[in-house]
């Protein structure tokens, strides 16, 4: 029997689906359904969004002090849930157990905390020198639609800084990922957010996420996901001018130079490790690796060996290895672009197509790299969003941005270098909201988004809370205020 999810969670209350329409969801890795969850139709988004209009008022009358201790009390239930959590996501989407718990769990945390560091730093209201006084106020009501690469990542991402700011919302999660959702629903109403803040429908992206993006009574949305679901949650939202913001793929390049020395080999060898991380599952994964002629050979070398090396496997053990990916229509994506890399001429070094030797259940992929990968070619272009890296040679400098920069995307860009005035040039001429230099990862707080296709506007810390709010200028007599 498996178990009846079907609730929504609405006004502070699991309540019942109006919707009939019933998904079965799957353990990725087993290939075993584990739960039983209700599609929301139109008549579901307008009972949240009515739950959330209710609510707002009373929420974005609060002071930030009482907001902030909401939030601290979030922090303390997540970090007491976050094996739970980890739990849940490796069940629902495959993600290996540590992995589960040290990252994709961990960042509810992480971005907590960055969050409350940054709200302290919100001027709510100040006077311009002109005499105007400056108010930030919740912007209102926001539809939230995450995906299921990185489900509480982007979870966390969007609803506390909701919260943050006076906001309600309504989240529609990924059908593919809604346990990990609900299990942050329980972790918000064990914290005390009050009812109505926080909403949760769950349905398909064409109808609930639709229904929540034309919404006359939404004053935001704010999605996570492909270029597609994008492009249709803004055409959607336009005939009621929300605001939008956008977090979308990417085609990030890495730049690796001859000049990061006896480094060489520890900078390849993580950044194939890092496109592998979560079976390529990444928007930001550094999937074109375009290296310096005179180490392209060691390269390649170094890539294919860390390909062979890595474990592919059962997803509840622990420690270093790479689970399923998350869908059968995912792993049916992935296996066309490894198809279409060698028609088209790509040179396999490691991997290929199929599931890894002896396994015969569960949509393992096998972490595959193409060298010779040049800007004809599918896999230079389209997000493959599997572990699939691609290596192109480069002769200097120039060319090494030329190639980076040729993308429709612009989300992350990763530079290996030894030589920090290189570093400082690089990164400026890239066109990429986030550069890692040498492996340095992101810090909580930091925005996270990119450029051109990659989206509009960032997560995280300060430029995420701003995201949710209005600006209003408050023109009195002087001394008035
Ligand atoms: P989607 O963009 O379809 O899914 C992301 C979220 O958007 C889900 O909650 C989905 O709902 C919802 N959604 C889809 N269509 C609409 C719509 N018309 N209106 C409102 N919401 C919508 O991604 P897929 O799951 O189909 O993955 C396809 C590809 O997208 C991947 O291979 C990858 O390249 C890219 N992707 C990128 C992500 C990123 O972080 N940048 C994340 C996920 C995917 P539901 O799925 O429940 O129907």
């Amino acid at each position: 029997m498996i178990p009846d999810r079907i609730q929504f969670y609405i006004g502070g209350a699991w309540t019942a689906p109006v919707s009939p329409a019933r998904l079965s969801v799957e353990n990725p890795a087993t290939e075993q359904a584990i739960a039983l969850i209700a599609l929301g139709m139109d008549a579901d988004i307008d009972a949240a969004v009515a739950s959330a209009r209710a609510a707002f008022p009373d929420w974005a009358a609060t002071r930030p002090a009482e907001r902030r201790a909401v939030l601290e009390r979030v922090l303390e239930v997540t970090r007491a849930r976050q094996a739970d959590l980890a739990r849940t996501i490796t069940a629902e989407m495959g993600a290996p157990a540590t992995m589960a718990f040290e990252e994709q769990a961990a960042v509810g945390v992480s971005h907590l905390e960055g969050f409350l560091a940054a709200f302290d730093e919100i001027p709510w209201q100040e006077r311009l020198p002109n005499g105007t006084v400056i108010r930030r106020e919740p912007i209102g009501v926001c539809g939230l639609i995450t995906p299921w690469n990185w489900p509480i990542n982007q979870i966390a991402l969007k609803v506390l800084p909701a919260i943050a700011t006076g906001c309600t919302c309504v989240l529609k999660p990924s059908e593919l990922t809604p346990l990990s959702a609900m299990l942050y629903m329980e972790i918000l109403d064990e914290a005390g957010v009050p009812a109505g803040v926080v909403n949760l429908v769950n349905g398909s992206g064409p109808v609930a996420g639709a229904a929540l993006s034309r919404h006359p009574d939404v004053d935001m949305m704010s999605f996570t996901g492909s270029t597609r679901g994008g492009t249709a949650v803004s055409r959607d939202a336009a005939a009621t001018v929300k605001r939008v913001t956008l977090e979308l793929g990417g085609k990030s390049p890495n730049l690796v130079f001859a000049d990061c020395g006896a480094d060489l080999k520890a900078r390849v060898a993580a950044s194939a490790a890092e496109c592998f991380l979560n079976s390529g599952q990444s928007c930001d994964a550094p999937t074109r690796m375009l290296v310096e002629r005179s180490v392209y050979d060691t390269a390649c070398e170094i890539a294919a060996r860390v390909a062979d090396e890595t474990i592919v496997g059962d997803p509840t053990v622990e420690g270093d290895r790479m689970g399923p990916l998350v869908s059968a229509a995912q792993w049916s994506r992935v296996q066309g672009y490894i198809d279409g890399a060698r028609t088209e001429g790509a040179r396999l070094i490691a991997g290929g197509p199929g599931r890894p030797e002896g396994v015969n259940r569960g949509h393992f992929a096998r972490p595959t790299v193409f060298a010779d990968v040049t800007p004809d070619h599918t896999i230079w272009r389209e997000e493959v969003f599997g572990p699939v890296l691609a290596i192109t040679p480069f002769a200097d400098e120039a060319e090494a941005v030329r190639l980076a920069n040729d993308t429709d995307y612009g989300l992350a860009a990763y530079l290996q270098t030894g030589d920090p005035a290189r570093a400082a040039r690089v990164a400026a001429a890239l066109r990429a909201g986030m550069v890692h230099v040498n492996g340095t990862p992101q810090s909580p707080g930091s925005p996270f988004g990119g450029y051109s296709m990659s989206g509009t506007g960032r997560e995280g810390g300060l430029f995420g809370l701003e995201e949710y709010l209005e600006i209003k200028a408050l023109h009195m007599p002087a001394g008035w205020n």
